[in-house]
């Protein structure tokens, strides 16, 4: 039996109960279907077979996820902080002793390989652990002496959260948005994208078994245009933490207006990877190709546009050509594979479109641009190169394996290329020259940067774009800021004048 078949039989296993069962939404604490008793289907990407039904919630189901929410609220928020740490390393156990499920599931729903999404699952984890640890010290605040007041700050949880999250990586970006969100005292209401709500399911149950009081977590399947522009509306949801493209961010912050929601909008991404001629090569194209080919390119923190200095770019090009001709492409369980299908057929088309855009463009396609297969969603790692700036393959993000490589002569040249695009959210620079590097970053328009190194997420750090990228930054003490409100109480130090009027 090969490894593959050996984690088919195991994944099957894994699916019976949601073959059986569908995927229910979990409303205080309880297992329920949609109100309306609409359902959906979630579809594997890799063979196109139905994986499930999943209930379709609508406006009602969010009405009772919010009130469920909003009625849970005190209690939890007044917990006391070691109680609410210890359910939150409940969650994480609960995380690490199903990764393997967890892993398996996300893979065959969504279509990422294996290699990426067992660590996903425990990076899962990992969020819970980090953000129990800050539970003692969130509320933790200052004293700011005057003459005449001691003014003390604290934070308290802002009430009720939604948090609305996407398909690429489903389990790990809900565990980033939800962990902070307990970590804080405050109740979800979370909204999982339609394409991918196996894991989001798995999760809600592990913090129930983990003795979360009902009604602190609700899990609501749905669409976006119903179940999660009600949520982005609901008076009761203080606050939405949303991952998604730039254009819904967009779309919700207006449906929001009116309750004043506050917003945290993480968004998409174009990012410029520089390869200056003086950098370590060798690495820069280990970095480049693992940035733009790893989690299928569906990752807003990609590095989607290449920026080679032309002294170099015929060689690195063609090294990258040879390597990105060697990208495995497969079934996402096998724990060879590099490269799974793309998430769903509408995504698919949309990734196949640039093909030929490309073209039209001008550019040239030096590796990929086709499909792979005759069934799933499985494009060819692709690279366009002979591309500039203004072309669409260099300005719109595709979210997928492709990678539009664009020569540059000058450090100029490169910033300027770098920050023409709509979006800001990371950066990676590759060169040896300490003042370049610091001279670059500076003018960088980017939330996030990294020298000389791919991505590596370091949870105290701030995560956020700037520009179209998003508002608001993740991780460290940022999540508490925006899951938080900054109370200021003031006492007087004595008999101070106080102003009399009428008197
Ligand atoms: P999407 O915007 O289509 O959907 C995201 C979520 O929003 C889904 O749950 C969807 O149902 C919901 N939604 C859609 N319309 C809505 C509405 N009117 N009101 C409320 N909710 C609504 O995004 P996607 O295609 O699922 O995900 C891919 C995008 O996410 C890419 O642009 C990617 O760059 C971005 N992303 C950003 C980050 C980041 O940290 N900046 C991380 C991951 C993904």
């Amino acid at each position: 039996m090969t490894e593959l078949s050996t984690n088919v039989t195991k994944l099957n296993g894994y699916l019976d109960r949601f073959r059986q069962g569908g995927i229910q939404n979990l409303i205080a604490g309880k297992s329920l279907p949609a109100l309306s008793g609409e359902v959906f289907e979630t579809l594997s990407p890799t063979d196109e077979t139905v994986i499930c039904s999943v209930a379709r919630g609508g406006v009602a189901d969010i009405d009772a996820a919010a009130q469920a929410a909003k009625e849970a609220f005190p209690a939890w928020r007044d917990m006391p902080a070691l109680e609410r740490k210890k359910i939150l390393i409940r969650i994480a156990e609960g995380i690490e002793a199903r990764a393997e499920e967890i892993a398996f599931c996300e893979c065959w729903d969504t279509g990422q390989a294996l290699r990426f999404m067992s660590k996903a699952a425990l990076r899962g984890a990992e969020n819970f652990r980090y953000f129990a640890d800050q539970v003692t010290s969130a509320r933790d605040g200052k004293n700011l002496q005057s003459p005449t007041l001691m003014n003390v700050t604290t934070r308290v949880p802002i009430g009720p959260v939604g948090v609305i999250t996407p398909w690429n990586t489903p389990f790990m970006l809900s565990t980033w948005k939800i962990a902070p969100a307990l970590a804080s005292g405050c109740t979800v209401v979370h909204k999982p994208a339609e394409f991918s709500p196996l894991t989001a399911r798995i999760l809600a149950e592990i913090a129930h078994e983990a003795g979360l009081p009902p009604g602190v977590w609700n899990l609501v399947n749905g669409f976006g245009e119903d179940a999660g522009k009600r949520l982005t509306e609901h008076p009761a949801i203080k606050a939405i933490a949303f991952v998604g493209e730039s254009s819904t961010g967009s779309r919700i912050t207006k449906q929001g207006a009116d309750t004043l929601k506050r917003m945290h909008l993480e968004l998409g991404g174009k990012n410029p990877v520089v390869v200056f001629d003086d950098a370590d090569l060798d690495r820069a194209l280990d970095a480049v190709i693992f940035m733009i080919y790893s989690i299928n390119g569906e990752r807003c923190t990609s590095s989607s546009r290449l920026l080679v200095q032309d002294t170099i770019a015929e060689e690195f090009q063609a090294k990258l050509v040879e390597r990105v001709n060697n990208i495995r492409v497969g079934h996402p369980l096998d724990p060879t594979t590099e490269i799974g299908p793309m998430i769903a057929q509408e995504h698919f088309d949309k990734v196949r479109s640039y093909f030929e855009i490309a073209k039209q463009d001008g550019a040239t396609i030096a590796a990929g641009g086709e499909r792979l297969g005759d069934s799933g969603y499985f494009v060819r790692p692709t690279l366009f190169t002979n591309a500039n700036n203004k072309m669409r393959i260099a300005q719109e993000e595709i979210f997928g394996p492709v990678l539009t490589a664009i020569t540059f002569n000058t450090e100029e040249e490169a910033l300027e290329m770098a920050n023409d695009t709509q979006y800001g959210l990371t950066g990676y620079v590759w060169t040896n020259d300490l003042t370049r590097a610091l001279r670059f970053t500076n003018h960088l328009e980017a939330g996030m940067i990294w020298v000389n190194s791919e991505n590596v997420r370091h949870l105290p750090t701030p995560f956020g774009g700037v520009k179209a990228s998003g508002i608001g930054r993740d991780g460290g003490d940022w999540s508490f800021d925006f899951y938080m409100e900054q109370k200021h109480i003031g006492f007087a130090l004595g008999q101070h004048k106080i102003p009399r009027l009428g008197a």
